[in-house]
């Protein structure tokens, strides 16, 4: 028998990772809802790390898992296929547009990231343009945490201490167009920030540039960032003209999170390779994918196929999820509650900044929404920066039984934002639920840093 330690000796000997919230122990989870050891109920305004597309605790998925777990658990797929990997790539083929339907399976969203970047390097050697090996990404962003993704990872943070055995890529400017003071309109800013992209390309020499990751709606890093539409037309022309792939990383943004299956579906646009993870398993299990169009994977095919394989790509179990999360994705509606959803919680947002005029620049699509905290709204003057003030709102919400999302972030325009991104099932009493914490929680953090309230004063 294992011998009972305590909870506290537990807890340290758990994994160290890079939060700085004294967490609760959860116990159980339904729905939108969360609850700790305590009892305290918690809503999930954030999906988790926004992953938990179908909600918590969905019958069919984790029955799904159960019947999979019961035949097969587990089969190395370099020895065997399996059915629900199969019928998970077909699902996702189905769905995915404009010949995106080459699918290779990986446990997460650093391992998609990754596993795009590899696929494209082994696109160009197997097509004889060796010399191309630049990945250009964007500042600020986020792609994961390897060694890598870091790579293109706009966030210095996260990855100056690691630049010394990594290999850093070039990047430009994250499209924060709402930031600048010019007498461009917003369409005119789209086409300058998607030019910068076309001048980095000719300073790196495009002959070694391979291709070009974005976030087609910014996470993590910028707060549901949404370029203006001349943006995307604009990016796709300019690695056309120059023989680069595109790649989107739509690990936050797909399956349905932004009121589309893709967020790079609310403009026709046409990656060559995209990387999924989060929503594809809703958290049910470890999962991730890319897909890639034929012309990308064929040489790569041709050439003795693909040099990548970790033991869990393709997992029966993971891929069980998965398959059950597209079914609960098309049963329940969820790409068309997202939208629906999220058009009452960007009113609600907008309601807000009214009554806290502190807060500003509501956006994003779907039920992928965020806002920016600000000392002067129209000067656009950011607080203070050791104010922390999106962290000291997560924390004043978290007390008060509501999960948000915001992370800090070192590079670009300095910025205080935070996301609200329940699951795809919310309804709209929940969203209600969600506003009247949200507005306490903005309600306190004004009277703890004396920002402005409307009426006060
Ligand atoms: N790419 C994006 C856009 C993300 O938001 C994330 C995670 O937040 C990742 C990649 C990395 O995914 P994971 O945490 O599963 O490695």
């Amino acid at each position: 028998m294992i011998a009972v330690q305590s909870v506290e000796t537990d807890r340290r000997a758990n994994l160290f990772h890079f939060t700085r919230l004294q967490r609760p122990i959860v116990d159980r989870a339904d729905g939108i809802y969360l609850w700790d050891k305590s009892g305290r109920r918690y809503i999930d305004g954030s999906s988790g790390a926004v992953n938990v597309n179908v909600g918590h605790g969905n019958r069919n998925v984790i029955d799904a898992m159960k019947r999979q777990l019961d035949r097969v658990s587990f089969a190395y797929i370099f020895q065997f296929e399996n059915e629900q990997a199969i019928e998970l790539a077909r699902g996702l083929a189905d769905r995915l547009p404009n010949g995106l339907n080459r699918i290779y399976f990986v446990s997460g969203g650093s391992e998609a990231i990754e596993a795009c970047l590899k696929l494209a390097r082994q696109w160009a050697v197997s097509t004889g343009q060796d010399k191309r090996w630049k990945i250009i990404g964007r500042m600020p962003s986020y792609h994961g945490v390897t060694i890598g993704t870091l790579a293109v990872t706009g966030d210095d943070i996260l990855t100056k201490t690691f630049d010394a055995i990594g290999r850093p890529m070039p990047l430009v400017p994250a499209p924060f167009v709402h930031r600048d003071h010019d007498n461009l309109s917003m369409e005119q800013r789209g086409i300058r920030y998607a030019d910068m992209l076309e001048e980095k390309i000719l300073e790196e020499g495009p002959e070694s540039v391979l291709a070009f990751v974005m976030e087609p709606i910014g996470g993590a890093a910028t707060a549901a960032l949404v370029p203006p539409n001349s943006y995307f037309p604009r990016i796709r022309e300019i690695c056309d003209r120059y023989g680069i792939l595109l790649i989107h990383d739509e690990v936050m943004t797909g399956i349905g999170r932004t009121g589309k299956f893709l967020g790079g579906d609310h403009w026709s646009c046409r990656p060559d390779i995209v990387a999924l993870s989060k929503g594809l398993s809703s958290g049910y299990a470890p999962l991730g994918a890319l897909a890639a169009t034929q012309r990308i994977v064929g040489p790569v095919v041709e050439t003795g196929g693909f040099l990548h394989g970790h033991t869990y790509g393709g997992n029966p179990v993971a891929c069980a999820a998965g398959v059950a999360v597209l079914g609960e994705v098309d049963r329940l509606g969820l790409v068309e509650n997202s939208a629906v959803m999220g058009e009452l919680l960007r009113g609600e947002l907008e309601a807000l900044t009214r009554r806290f005029p502190f807060i500003a620049d509501v956006r994003g699509k779907g039920l992928f929404m965020g806002a920016e905290i600000y000392a002067d709204p129209l000067a656009k003057e950011p607080l203070p920066q050791g104010l922390n003030a999106n962290l000291r709102l997560i924390d004043l919400a978290f007390e008060r039984g509501l999960i948000i999302y915001s992370r800090r972030v070192r590079g670009g325009p300095v910025s205080d934002n935070f996301m609200v991104c329940p699951p795809l099932i919310v309804t709209s009493d929940q969203i209600g639920e969600i506003i009247a914490v949200l507005g306490d929680s903005l309600q306190a953090l004004a009277a703890e840093l004396d920002l402005p309230v409307e009426g006060r004063g």
